[in-house]
C-alpha cells in the first residue's frame, strides 16, 4: 500500500521544480526536523525549495543542520508547483504559511496523526508511525532520494522528540532500526542529545518551578494539571517554546493517568495540552470535543474562555472518562 503512494509522491517530487515545505503552528522537533529533512533532500535534487513555518525557526532548534533555511512565510505571495504539509493534522494548523502560497498545482499531505482527514491531492497518513520523520525516512529510502548527514540529523531529531527519546509506546523495533541507519549516515547521537535535552535556557526551569506551584490533583491522583497565566509568562519573560515537554513532569508521577497543561493565550483562548498513560483514557477523543485533536496518548486543543473556565470544563470532561470517584 505504501509502496504505490510512495512512488506517486516520489515521482511528484522528481517531476516538479518549485516546492514549499510547511508544517504546523507551535512546531515541535518532528515538525521542524521533518521540514528541513525533506527540504534538504529536494535541494540536493536541484529543486527550488521554500521552508516555512508560521513561527519560524525556534531558538531551541537552531542547532538543526541548515536551520537558517526555515523561515516565517514572506508577506508577498509566491507561486510554487508543489506545496507539502508535514505533521499537520488539520489544514488550519498550517497557520499563515498558506497565505504566502499564490498557487500550487499539487498539495501533498504526509502525516501520522490519526485525526488527519486526508486533505490534499497526494496523501499519506500512517497513524501507527511514531513520527512524521520516520515516514520521511521510509519515503526517502524507498524512492532513493538523497540522504546526507544533515538530512539524517534532522530526521533523527524528528524521531527522537516525537518518541520522547525512544520511550513512548509508539516506539517500535523499526524505530530503532531507522535510528541505527541514521547513525550510520553520520548522526552524532551525543551531540544531538545534548543539544536537545541538556541545553535548556535557565528561564525554562524557573518556569517549571512556578508551574509546579500551581499543580493540582483530581480523581484520587489520577488526573493532574498545572497552569500558565499570561502574567506569569510575562513576569518570567518566557517564550512559548519554553514550555514544550514540561507536561512530562506531570505524566511521570505514579498513579497519574492523565496530565494536563493549561496555557492562557492572548486572544481570549487557552491552549490545552494533554497526555495519557493508557489508550483507555483517549485524550484525542477528549480534545476533539473541544475542537482539537492529536493522538490517543498526546493531544491538544485551543479553547475559548478564561483560564478558570477552561480548567473547569476540561477537567470535568476528563473526569467523565477517567473514573475520578471510585
Ligand atoms: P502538544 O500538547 O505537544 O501541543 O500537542 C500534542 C499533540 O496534539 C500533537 O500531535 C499536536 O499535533 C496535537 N494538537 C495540539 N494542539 C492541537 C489543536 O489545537 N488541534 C489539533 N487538531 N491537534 C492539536
Ligand atoms: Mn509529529
Amino acid at each position: 500500500m505504501s509502496a504505490a503512494i510512495f512512488s506517486e509522491i516520489g515521482q511528484a517530487l522528481r517531476d516538479h521544480q518549485r516546492f514549499a515545505v510547511l508544517s504546523h503552528v507551535r512546531p515541535d522537533g518532528d515538525a521542524l526536523g521533518s521540514e528541513l529533512a525533506l527540504a534538504l533532500s529536494l535541494e540536493k535534487l536541484g529543486k527550488t525549495v521554500r521552508v516555512w513555518n508560521e513561527d519560524g525557526m525556534l531558538e531551541k532548534y537552531n542547532f538543526l543542520p541548515r536551520a537558517e533555511l526555515l523561515t516565517k512565510p514572506p508577506a508577498e505571495k509566491e507561486d510554487v508547483d508543489v506545496a507539502i504539509a508535514l505533521d499537520t493534522a488539520v489544514q488550519s494548523r498550517l497557520g499563515n504559511t498558506v497565505d504566502a502560497i499564490g498557487s500550487a498545482k499539487l498539495w501533498i499531505n504526509i502525516d501520522h496523526h490519526p485525526s488527519n482527514p486526508g486533505y490534499g491531492d497526494l496523501v499519506y497518513i500512517d497513524p501507527v508511525s511514531p513520527a512524521t520523520g520516520q515516514i520521511l525516512f521510509d519515503l526517502i529510502t524507498d524512492q532513493k532520494l538523497p540522504l546526507t548527514q544533515e538530512i539524517a540529523e534532522n530526521l533523527y531529531v524528528a524521531i527522537s522528540t516525537d518518541t520522547g527519546s525512544f520511550q513512548y509506546p509508539n516506539t517500535t523495533a523499526r524505530t530503532f532500526e531507522i535510528a541505527a541507519q541514521l547513525i550510520r549516515a553520520g548522526v552524532d547521537v551525543g551531540r544531538v542529545s545534548q543539544q536537545l535535552y541538556e541545553n535548556y535556557p535557565r528561564r525554562r526551569i524557573e518556569l517549571l518551578r512556578e508551574l509546579l506551584g500551581t499543580m493540582r490533583f483530581e480523581g484520587k491522583g489520577r488526573v493532574v494539571s498545572f497552569s500558565l497565566s499570561l502574567k506569569m509568562a510575562k513576569d518570567l519573560e518566557v517564550l512559548p517554546e519554553d514550555n514544550e515537554g514540561l507536561i512530562d513532569h506531570l505524566r511521570s508521577i505514579r498513579g497519574v493517568i492523565v496530565a494536563v497543561f493549561f496555557e492562557e493565550l492572548a486572544e481570549g483562548k487557552v491552549r490545552v495540552s494533554m497526555r495519557s498513560k493508557t489508550e483507555k483514557a483517549d485524550v484525542c477523543a477528549i480534545c476533539t470535543k473541544f475542537g482539537g485533536g492529536g493522538h490517543k496518548l498526546a493531544a491538544g486543543a485551543r479553547v475559548r474562555g478564561t483560564l478558570a473556565e477552561v480548567e473547569r470544563k476540561v477537567l470535568e470532561a476528563i473526569c467523565d472518562v477517567v473514573d475520578c470517584n471510585s
